[in-house]
């Protein structure tokens, strides 16, 4: 551990070379980044091109094509071993190409959601990417914030952080500038107890604060712990988990059948060495080993169709949980509407300023609108930059608006600040709803002069008294309740309001917030996004309820919730208070809860207590947050969501989704994935498993039947080849079904594959069986076209029924000419490749004698189209004359 914490502050600023006001220069911060390098730890979670290609040679496929590539060479059969080595390394090949570009773009994306920090560079605040943070380097920092390297505090107000990352503590530290007196000499302090530093990976939780950079990257404690600890396993969701058990016992499953196969095949007198061989080779086939890896790359390809569309998934089994959420709560600022502020009006006692008719409208010296604005700005975080400077403005975009407005109206910020130095503040919380800050006066130098603004329940209530033009009135019931309604009247409109007091105290420990003087209320107008109504109405469609849980005024909530559609303007709305008042034993009073689509004033307790209720009402909840008294909350929430870019690190840090926009519309678009990638695995895992049932009821019926085999060992492993990649892959990645926003949402407790699917795979496998034996028998038998142009008919058979299958796997609610499978150009692009793929066989000579396939005759390939139409045609019937699934979402 290093002793940062009690050397003297000069001691280390002396030592890193930097002041506090103006931090390094972009010249020496370039220097010290070529010295101490990046600030980040080493990527823990990186899976090598080693490790997945050595992946793919491990496993029962590989060993089995191994063993039938043995027993050929041992047979001296030269050409059938080089081919199954082939095979093997073109499965290996296709498993590594889609694991590892699968592997790579998750890890792209999560590397997208990385976070940023405040610095202070050549005597300005710079937004950087925390890993370009060098030692020296002055960070400023705020509640939500995750502090981004080991940092030495210079300055802090309130400042409390949340290490429990690093010291497993879950109670918040407070920080102070300095130590208590008995640690100032402890070299080795548990890191607990360094209140006057603040450490990687941690985070703000309240009150704000500066430091300088003490230690980056692997040299701060968080990278001492990781040094130690062992890699982090990869993830892999619920759903993989569920595919990979699954293809376990398939895998049983098939063998056994295989080895029962093979036995009754010698048993019925079949050359041995061919049994065997056919037997493997069956089994290659039959086994679904695509099956967790196509899961794996749906899963990924669904990342980045969201990504695109600005939802970025943290958490892979989040894709799942989307497609079947049931309630999605969502806040209202920036999230339903534009987070776009304009100050509208100001409303003191005696007069109204309208800004939307005079924006530049100067306001008189010394009145109380001037006073209003004047404390508008310097209770105020946010720094508007000079007009006509290119980089971004920082803060809140209430703050900024407020800044606009008196920018607008000659009331300079920087100009404030010099004339009313700032001394201390106390940031805002979501438990009081109020901020102040405290400012000396050079006119009254004994007196310190201190800014309130906040939600004018909590402001007006603190006031004992309220300005006029004329001086200062006592503020008693009649006077507070017109303040009251005076509010409320904006609120209704939609309008956000905010009140602005002022009081003065003697020093700065005294309480901010009583005894207060009441300036003025200030309107903003911050309008809902245009696409927000039409999003609810697919939320609806979609069988998802919409809940508004927002920390502004009721008046506020219901009018914006009646714009966007959430509800109707009589809806009922409920104050967090409220609900914390409701006796939740009651089932009347959950029920009444459960119904209500506005909730206002919600405190982050009341957001978790919600997320449970519904919960325990059997909902699966989505639920939006930004601040750090979110993350609970969130991480309660089956599917937390965090703003990309007003949310807190700390509330990205517990979400499984980060919205890159903030905007609601991403959830509605996130959720429609969802539910396509889940329909498309299954409709996946459908087409495979009936594919390869096909392919081991027509060997084991053929073999007792006496009839000769009607394929060979190499033409199995050619199809598997063939049909198993090119088509399924596609199913897999489709844009999916056009209804499935149509339809409620998808019960988590079914399984991947219903009683229904069984069915199906069943009758699916049966149908292709029917139509491959068929064909077979009937050029045996009926046209007698000769055992060599019999397989040949068999195999196109099979392998033309099975690219046809592709077309049962619509989703049922589609139309049989257009719909998700012919909509989808990856499938014709698939069935292309196979064609093409099926046709060399019967034209390259080489490799037609390797499968001993020939062109077949006229009547041959009358066959095998009658044949392969079977399934298709009676599959398409049956999807037409029988009941639709009772879980509609399923096909
Ligand atoms: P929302 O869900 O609307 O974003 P918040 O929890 O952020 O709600 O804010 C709740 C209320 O607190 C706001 O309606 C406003 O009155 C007040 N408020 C928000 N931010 C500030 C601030 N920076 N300073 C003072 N008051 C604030
Ligand atoms: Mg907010």
């Amino acid at each position: 551990m290093s002793d940062h914490h009690i050397q003297p502050l000069p001691e280390i600023l002396a030592h890193l070379n930097v002041s506090p006001e103006i931090g390094l220069s972009e010249t020496d911060a370039t220097e010290r980044r070529k010295k101490y390098g990046r600030n980040s730890l080493k990527d823990q979670k990186h899976v090598s091109f080693w490790n997945i290609l050595i992946r793919q040679f491990a496993g029962l496929i590989v060993y089995m094509l191994a063993g039938a590539a043995a027993l050929s060479f041992y047979f001296g059969d030269l050409t059938e071993g080089i081919a199954i080595v082939v095979v093997l390394i073109i499965n290996a090949a296709i498993g590594f190409t889609s694991e590892f570009r699968a592997i790579r773009s998750m890890e792209a994306l999560r590397k997208l959601s990385s976070v940023h920090a405040k610095v202070r560079r050549d005597g300005q605040i710079h937004v950087l990417e925390a890993r370009d943070i060098v030692p020296g380097d002055i960070v400023v920092f705020e509640a939500g914030d995750v502090i981004p390297a080991d940092i030495r505090l210079i300055e802090c107000s309130n400042l409390q952080a949340d290490e429990s990352a690093l010291t497993g503590e879950s109670v918040p530290t407070d920080k102070t500038i300095n130590l208590p007196d008995d640690a100032t000499t402890d070299e080795n302090l548990p890191l607990g107890d360094r209140t006057n530093m603040v450490f990687k990976g941690t985070a703000i939780s309240r009150g704000d604060g500066s430091g300088v950079c003490v230690a980056t990257g692997m040299t701060t404690e968080l990278g001492h712990i990781a040094a130690m600890t062992e890699m982090a396993e990869a993830e892999t969701s619920p759903l993989e988990k569920r595919l990979d058990t699954l293809a376990g016992h398939l895998i049983w499953a098939t063998l056994g059948l295989t080895i029962c196969i093979a036995i009754v095949g010698i048993y019925v007198g079949k050359d041995m060495v061919m049994m065997l061989k056919t037997g493997i080779a069956l089994a290659i086939a039959a086994v679904p080993e695509g099956l967790p890896i196509v899961a794996t790359v749906a899963l990924a390809r669904g990342m980045w169709r969201m990504a695109k569309r600005n939802a970025l998934i943290k958490n892979l089994s989040a894709v799942e949980t989307l497609g079947a959420t049931t309630v999605i709560m969502t806040d209202k600022t920036g999230t339903l509407t534009e987070n776009r502020m304009t100050v509208v009006a100001l409303r003191t006692s005696e007069n109204e300023v309208d800004f939307t008719s005079s924006p530049d409208a100067l306001l008189a010296a010394n009145s109380p609108e001037e006073l209003a604005i004047r404390i508008a700005v310097l209770c105020n975080d946010a720094i508007l930059l000079p007009s006509g400077s290119t980089e971004k403005h920082i803060g809140d975009p209430m703050e900024l608006a407020l800044l606009e407005v008196a920018r607008n109206a000659g009331i300079d910020q920087t100009e404030q600040q010099a004339r009313y130095p700032e001394i201390a503040k106390e940031a805002f919380s979501a438990q009081t709803r109020m901020m102040a800050t405290f400012h000396r006066d050079q006119n009254t130098p004994d007196n310190l002069f201190v800014a309130i603004k906040g939600a004018p329940e909590a402001v007006i209530k603190n006031s004992t008294g309220f300005l006029e033009n004329h001086g200062p009135r006592e503020m008693d019931e009649k006077a507070r309740r017109r303040w009251s309604d005076l509010s409320n009247d904006m609120t209704q409109k939609g309008l956000r309001v905010l009140a602005l007091a002022m009081k003065n105290a003697p020093a700065v420990d005294t309480p901010p917030y009583q005894d207060l003087i009441l300036i003025g209320l200030i309107a903003l107008l911050d309008p809902p996004r245009e696409d927000v109504p039409a999003a609810i109405q697919a939320c609806h469609a979609a069988g998802v309820r919409v809940i508004m849980v927002t920390g502004d005024h009721i008046g506020t909530a219901r009018n914006i919730a009646a714009q966007v559609g959430l509800c109707d303007a009589t809806a009922s709305g409920l104050e967090g208070r409220m609900l914390q008042a409701t006796d939740l034993t009651q089932k009347t009073e959950r029920d009444r809860i459960l119904a209500t689509p506005v909730f206002a004033r919600v405190s982050p307790e009341a957001k978790l207590n919600l997320v449970s209720l519904h919960q325990q009402a059997g909902a699966i909840v989505a639920m939006t947050g930004d601040g750090v008294n979110d993350a609970p909350a969130l991480k309660k929430a089956d599917i937390g969501i965090a703003m990309g870019k007003r949310g807190t690190d700390v509330a990205r840090e517990a979400a499984d989704m980060v919205l890159r926009d903030d905007a609601f519309p991403s959830i509605v678009t996130a959720m429609h994935q969802g539910r396509v990638i889940f329909a498309n695995i299954r409709t996946f895992v459908l087409y495979l498993m009936s594919c390869n049932l096909s392919e081991i009821l027509v060997i084991g019926l053929a073999v007792p039947s006496g009839l000769p085999l009607p394929l060979l060992p190499l033409q199995i492993l050619y199809l598997n080849l063939v049909t198993d990649v090119f088509p399924a892959f596609a199913l897999g990645i489709g844009e999916g079904d056009r209804h499935v926003m149509n339809q409620p949402p998808r019960d988590p407790k079914t399984p991947v594959l219903t009683k229904q699917d069984w069915g199906g795979i069943l009758f699916y496998g049966a149908l292709i069986t029917v139509g491959v034996l068929g064909a077979f028998a009937m050029a045996l038998h009926v046209f007698n076209l000769g055992d060599q142009e019999a397989l040949s008919v068999s195999f196109l058979t099979l392998a033309t029924a099975q690219l046809l299958h592709v077309f049962n796997m619509r989703a049922r609610s589609s139309g049989w000419i257009f719909n998700d499978v012919t909509r989808n150009p990856f499938i014709w692009i698939a069935l292309g490749i196979c064609v093409l793929l099926i046709g060399l066989t019967l034209y390259v000579p080489e490799l037609s004698r390797l499968l001993m396939i020939a062109p077949p005759s006229g009547t041959g390939w009358l066959l095998v189209i009658g044949g392969s139409l079977v399934p298709l045609v009676i599959g398409q019937a049956a999807k037409i004359f029988t009941k639709p699934a009772k879980q509609p979402v399923s096909s």
